[in-house]
């Protein structure tokens, strides 16, 4: 219910989507994320001479006496031995209940990362179903009237790369999931499959009902900052108590809120904040029109 939910999304809607010039317009992916967003973000980062490690995950946080970060420990996968990283400066753009689990204990005394309990990832089930006939042509994000069905879009009308005249291909999003995230895929796209058919009853009454002819269940346990009320006090600057540690994801403080957008400009933030601890000797630094300190509004208190 209206209770349960933060203040800070509606102003937010409010403040930001509806008066921004294109604060109403809806934007897809025109294709797989694999594609369309990580490889250019890859190349950008190896273009400008970085590296892009995969399947090389966290397992350790080591410290030094005074309690700053030694080194990372990286887990070594199928028998191959842990790796030392170590650096200049680390940054964690892991989500907010992995970093809650990887926090050395030093850390877990201080405010600081005790602030981030406050902080728990929701359960969120996605799906994708393609259909042998056309649902609907609305080129949009549609928002439903089924309980268990929360937003959705027939992809086959909104991205270029999945266009198909004459059949959907629906992306739901399941929520809230906290019932469903232990169910087999079969229950849950039969459950699905069942609000469907009272949102398209035209298309699955009658002698010839529509036809799923492939489904897709993705599901993620801890998705994005569970946003009830009072959530914003909780959600951390990037800069932290710790002189070479920062944190970068969109459940930091940002003027978004958990958004793909959201964790884009929490690591703008995150790069700022280092750029200004660590100068670059004669260079001008540019500077991205916001603040890296927590943003407060009338949701906050
Ligand atoms: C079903 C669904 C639909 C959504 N739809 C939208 C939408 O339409 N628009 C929108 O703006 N937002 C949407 N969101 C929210 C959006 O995806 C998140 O807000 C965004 O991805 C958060 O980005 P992030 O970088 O902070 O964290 P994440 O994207 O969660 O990235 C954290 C990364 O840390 C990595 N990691 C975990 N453990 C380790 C470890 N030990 N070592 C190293 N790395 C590790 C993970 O693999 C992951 O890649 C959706 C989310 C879900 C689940």
């Amino acid at each position: 219910g209206p209770q349960e939910i933060s203040a800070t999304i509606i102003l937010t809607a409010l403040n930001r989507f509806l008066q921004e010039k294109n604060g109403s317009k809806m934007a897809f992916l025109d294709g797989s994320p694999t594609e369309r967003l990580c490889e250019p973000l890859v190349h950008k980062i190896t273009s400008g001479g970085g590296e892009v490690r995969l399947n090389s995950p966290l397992k350790e946080i080591v410290l030094n006496d005074d309690g700053t970060v030694k080194h990372f420990l990286i887990r070594g996968l199928n028998g191959a031995a842990d790796e030392i990283l170590t650096a200049d400066v680390y940054v964690s753009a892991m989500s907010v209940d992995v970093v809650k689990v990887m926090l050395p204990k030093p850390w877990k005394q201080m405010e600081y990362f005790q602030k981030l309990d406050g902080l728990e990832g929701v359960p969120v089930i996605n799906l994708h179903l393609w259909f042998d006939r056309k649902l609907t042509d609305i080129d949009h994000l549609l928002f439903s009237r089924s309980p268990l069905l929360s937003v959705y879009a027939d992809m086959s009308n909104t991205c270029k790369e999945y266009s198909n005249p004459d059949r959907s291909m629906l992306e739901l999003v399941l929520a809230p999931a906290k019932d469903w995230i232990n169910k087999t895929d079969a229950e849950i796209v039969d459950a699905t499959m069942a609000e469907l058919k009272k949102l398209f009853p035209n298309h699955f009454c009658g002698d010839n009902p529509a036809k799923l002819l492939k489904s897709r269940v993705v599901k993620t346990p801890r998705s994005v900052y569970t946003a009830t009320p009072g959530r914003q006090q909780y959600r951390p600057s990037q800069t932290t108590p710790i002189g070479n540690f920062y944190l970068a994801g969109s459940y930091t403080m940002q003027r978004y809120l958990g958004s793909m957008e959201g964790a884009v400009l929490s690591g703008k933030l995150t790069a700022q904040a280092i750029a200004e601890t660590f100068p670059k000797t004669g260079e001008k630094q540019a500077k991205i029109l916001t603040t890296s300190q927590p943003a407060t509004n009338a949701a906050t208190v």
